[in-house]
């Protein structure tokens, strides 16, 4: 997992513009995006790239932009973060130490996976891009490259992935409909707060899949609120008694213990 790096400092460099760009720029770009976030939950980018400077950029780019962000410095962690989390949207660097992004790439498509992956390529490497292609990336940028052009990219992927999400969950009695933001049980309304719906509608887009307090947390409730692991956990409880058939006994929203929850389809 990345660690912060001391050469960096408090600003956000920008690899298109090779300057340092002032947290105040970041964050009054990112409340623009915020108030044309038409998704109610953040999206996961992971970020699988060994160079520390490239993914502490990528990384605080990302972030800047309102996406929950998962990173990785070699091969291996990249793949089982992949597998494990099954993010939105991946960026992956193609020479990695313990396994390449040509690998990752591949196991990450015969598990069945279908986000897109963006391949991050070094100017040498142009001629094989068309391997990184056929192995299932979507697309690629050459480094160095302008993060616009790079964020441009990513949200395309996003948005027309977004347009192949369901509209509508449904498990056991409830219903969840997301463009309306109603639950309904049994055929009636049950009121959520947004933050009860936000969790909701992660937990069935990520069926199945373990969800860290810390994910949960950010994806729900954002960066910069200060919400607390007992927070989060009184909103699950408040939760499953408007959708558990038995909130003292939870089908659905199971404790991963020392991780967080997973909801069981
Ligand atoms: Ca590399």
């Amino acid at each position: 997992m990345c660690t912060a790096d001391p050469g960096i400092g408090p600003d956000v460099f920008d690899m298109g513009s090779n300057r340092r760009l002032s947290y105040d720029l970041i964050a009054a770009e990112s409340r623009r995006i915020d108030c044309e976030q038409v998704w109610p939950i953040m999206r996961t980018v992971l970020i699988v790239e060994d160079e520390p400077a490239m993914l502490r950029g990528l990384e605080d780019n990302f972030k800047a932009k309102g996406y929950y962000v998962l990173t990785a410095m070699d091969g291996r962690h990249g793949l089982e973060t992949a597998l494990k989390e099954r993010p939105d949207l991946i960026l992956l660097d193609i020479m990695l130490p313990e396994i390449n992004g040509y690998e990752v790439c591949s196991h990450v498509r015969e598990k069945g996976l279908e986000m897109p992956i963006i391949m991050l390529t070094a100017k040498d490497q142009e001629s094989d891009i068309v391997l990184g292609l056929n192995l299932g990336a979507d697309d690629y940028v050459t480094k160095p490259f302008s993060i616009k052009e790079l964020m441009a990219r990513a949200e395309a992927f996003l948005r027309r992935r977004k347009d192949v999400e369901p509209a509508v969950y449904e498990f056991a009695d409830c219903r969840l409909d997301i463009a309306a933001r109603m639950l309904s049980r049994g055929g009636h309304e049950v009121a959520l707060t947004p933050g009860e719906f936000k969790m909701l509608h992660l937990f069935l887009r990520k069926a199945g899949c373990p969800l860290t307090q810390d994910e949960i947390r950010t994806i729900v409730f954002g960066y910069s609120r200060f919400i607390t692991v007992r927070d989060i956990d009184k909103a699950v409880e408040s939760l499953r008694n408007k959708v558990e058939p038995d909130p003292a006994k939870p089908q659905y929203i199971q404790v991963i213990p020392n991780i967080g929850y997973r909801f069981q389809v």
